[in-house]
């Protein structure tokens, strides 16, 4: 077995368990394994291996892997999208996690629109004010959400986040439990079930999926240090 191969049965492993010490079904936790800078040879042994999903930050990166490897997989766009690039986001990938203001979302409408597509989207949040991290302020979401609700070639399926780093998941933790609950009175709004929380990462999944994370973006963990 592929050293890739074994750690991914290792992360598997450590979601399921989350999962349970959660109370929560490990089969509603999806795996991403975020192959940014990892080359196609070692993602095909991913592939090889049952892995399904990726992730990739950065467009012309995640176009030519696609191009080797096909859209067998799902690809998901989780890096910082510019405008002018929504197109191409919209051609490769079938869920963005990363929309964070309507400027963007109007581009990917108008991209979806063309290409005769309903793009699935999250709409990311920066819950701690990160100057350096992309995400909209939690306080305008609930207006974000709204006006991207009303896009008809976007469907927003849940939230994204990616929380201060720190070395104690117990820190973090609270982000997670924000992010849910942020998730939980955005349905109230009642303009669509937000299934997906996207949170946790190589150093803090265990602490995301118990917390209610649906889709963990693991990078390190799976393809060792970048
Ligand atoms: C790189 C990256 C990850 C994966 O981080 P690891 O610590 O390597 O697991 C997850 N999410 C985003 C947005 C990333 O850019």
């Amino acid at each position: 077995m592929s050293q890739i191969a074994r750690n991914l049965e290792e992360v598997q492993a450590r979601l399921t368990a989350a999962a349970r010490r959660g109370g929560r079904d490990p089969a509603a936790v999806k795996l991403v394994a975020v192959s940014k800078t990892v080359d196609v040879g070692r993602i095909q042994e991913a592939l090889a291996a049952g892995q399904k999903i990726f992730g990739e930050n950065y467009l012309q990166e995640a176009r030519t892997k696609i191009a080797a490897l096909g859209a067998g997989p799902s690809w998901h766009f989780i890096g910082h999208l510019q405008t002018n690039k929504a197109r191409a986001a919209v051609e490769l990938f079938q869920l963005i996690h990363s929309v964070d203001r309507l400027h963007l979302a109007q581009a990917l409408e108008k991209a979806a629109a063309r290409l005769d597509k309903v793009q699935e989207i999250l709409v990311q949040v920066n819950l701690a004010g990160e100057a350096s991290k992309s995400g909209a302020p939690p306080e305008a979401v609930p207006e974000l959400y709204r006006a991207i609700a009303g896009l008809p070639h976007l469907r927003v399926v849940g939230l994204m986040t990616m929380p201060p780093w720190f070395d104690d998941p117990e820190v973090v933790r609270p982000y997670f439990r924000a992010l849910r609950e942020l998730r939980d009175r955005l349905r109230q709004l009642d303009l669509g079930p937000l299934p997906e929380l996207s949170m946790g990462m190589s150093g803090d999944f265990e602490a995301a999926v118990e917390e209610g994370a649906t889709l963990v973006r693991v990078g390190t963990a799976i393809f060792g240090q970048r």
